[in-house]
């Protein structure tokens, strides 16, 4: 089974887990969550996939509601903050308007991670985005799965690996010969279905949770706290499942599911000659011009961008003799093109001033340290850097941690504190080594 290691997700606006008492009170595009810095709006994009049009349209909001800032979050959903009292009914005019808002029951849960290079480059089994747009339209198609939490996520992988091992709920992980691995909450769970029932499949695995949570009077947002409530919370659902489905699970080994710490980044030769570009944000925070560089690149290819659950945005079916201008012009806007760029495997929580409970501003510290940076990640291991002892947003799989003190920064890894220290310098340095000695 998956090597992968539980993380709870901790991030503003959730509880720690287990024992749920209250509502999910993540934030959607119709409900905003009150940060320090005014109101935080999440809108869902499945498969991370907007149109040229869509992303003007983000970055339009952005500017004119919000901070001037789109943020890219780890489940290729975009957020914008800074909003002010009562702009949630202007700014859903806006999504509407652009396509962005197709469900106002459902718009919380339509959390669909994809292979964001499906179909483009050759690798996978097959290619999943026809089954993203049907999931997004059969979720929305039943009021039932309303119900599930903002945080529920469902992962369609093609086979390469990518998406399958980052804390989903439900998935699918593609298999040659048009078939699939069903996953519960990162596990395989050893059914294994067609192309054609994978859709139906993972709503029926949803509906599944629903009803176990149910019968047990839980208020679990997760198949993990499930899990953690439960000891047969998972087999329970499964039994459901496979009730359903009127099969068994299939003998045999189960593949190991592992979390994919780094996205692409660079040019990306297409199976047809084209070429996919992807880069990365730095940090996530992509500014409103440089949104619209985006969207101008995705009208030189086929009007589609995907943002990835890596912080990054993928534009794919670009012209092969076009990469060189597209790439100096993201480059000279400040998004990375260089796949050993210091920025990859950067990340961190929103910090000061966003969020009252940061002690440092995180982002401005992490900035400076990886700008003095020389080398790339392909040296070390993954960096998170957060205001405070709650870690939001921690990356799955092994991570350099950053935690701000309120008296400087504390360096761990693997649960043990390798530096503490008020001084940006040393804490830079200790980063650096951390990353590098595994
Ligand atoms: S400072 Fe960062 S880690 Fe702490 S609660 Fe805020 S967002 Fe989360």
């Amino acid at each position: 089974m998956s090597h992968v290691s539980p993380v709870k997700d901790l991030s503003p606006g959730s509880d720690p887990g287990p024992g749920r008492t209250r509502p999910d009170a993540c934030p959607g595009a119709l409900r905003a969550h009150q940060a320090a810095d005014g109101g935080l709006a999440r809108v869902r994009a499945p498969g991370g996939a907007l149109s040229a049009r869509q992303m003007r349209a983000l970055a339009a909001a952005a500017a004119e509601l919000g901070d001037g800032h789109l943020e890219l979050t780890s489940r290729g959903n975009i957020q914008l903050r800074g909003l002010a009292p009562g702009a949630e009914p202007l700014l859903a005019a806006r999504l509407a308007e652009a396509g962005l808002l197709p469900s106002t029951t459902h718009e919380r849960v339509r959390n669909i991670l994809a292979s964001p290079l499906s179909g483009r480059d050759g690798q996978g089994a097959w290619d999943v985005r026809p089954l993203v747009t049907d999931l997004d339209q059969e979720l929305r198609a039943r009021p039932e799965l309303a119900e599930l939490s903002g945080r529920f996520l469902f992962t369609v992988d093609d086979g390469r690996g990518d998406v399958a091992g980052l804390d989903g709920d439900v998935g699918v992980l593609a298999l040659d010969l048009g078939r699939a691995a069903v996953l519960l909450s990162g596990e395989d769970t050893g059914l294994r279905v067609s192309v054609e029932e994978a859709v139906d499949t993972m709503l029926a695995a949803a509906s599944a949770f629903l009803a176990e949570r149910a019968a047990r009077g839980s208020r679990a947002w997760r198949i993990a706290e499930l899990i953690a409530e439960l000891e047969d919370g998972p087999a329970r659902i499964l039994t459901r499942l496979a009730d359903r489905l009127g099969r068994a699970p299939e003998p045999g080994p189960a593949l190991v599911v592992r979390p994919r710490q780094h996205g692409p980044v660079g040019s990306i030769r297409q199976r047809d000659g084209r070429v996919a570009m992807a880069v990365l944000v730095p940090l996530g925070r992509l500014s409103a011009q440089q949104a619209d560089i985006l969207a101008d690149a995705a009208l030189d290819g086929g009007d589609e961008l995907r943002v990835t659950p890596w912080r990054g945005v993928v534009v794919p079916d670009l012209p092969g003799d076009g990469t060189g201008h597209w790439s100096s012009t993201m480059d000279s806007h400040g998004l990375v093109v260089d796949p050993a760029s210091p920025w990859v495997g950067v990340s961190a929580c929103a910090g000061r001033p966003g969020c009252g409970k940061a002690m440092a501003d995180v982002r401005a510290d992490a900035t400076w340290v990886t700008r003095r940076a020389d080398e790339g990640p392909g040296t070390g291991l993954p960096v998170h850097w957060v205001g405070c002892g709650r870690r939001c947003g921690r990356p799955r799989g092994r991570v350099v941690e950053v935690v701000a003190t309120g008296a400087g920064y504390e360096v761990t890894r693997d649960g043990h504190v390798l530096a503490r220290t008020g001084d940006i310098e040393e804490t830079a340095a200790a980063v650096d080594a951390a990353r590098r000695d595994q």
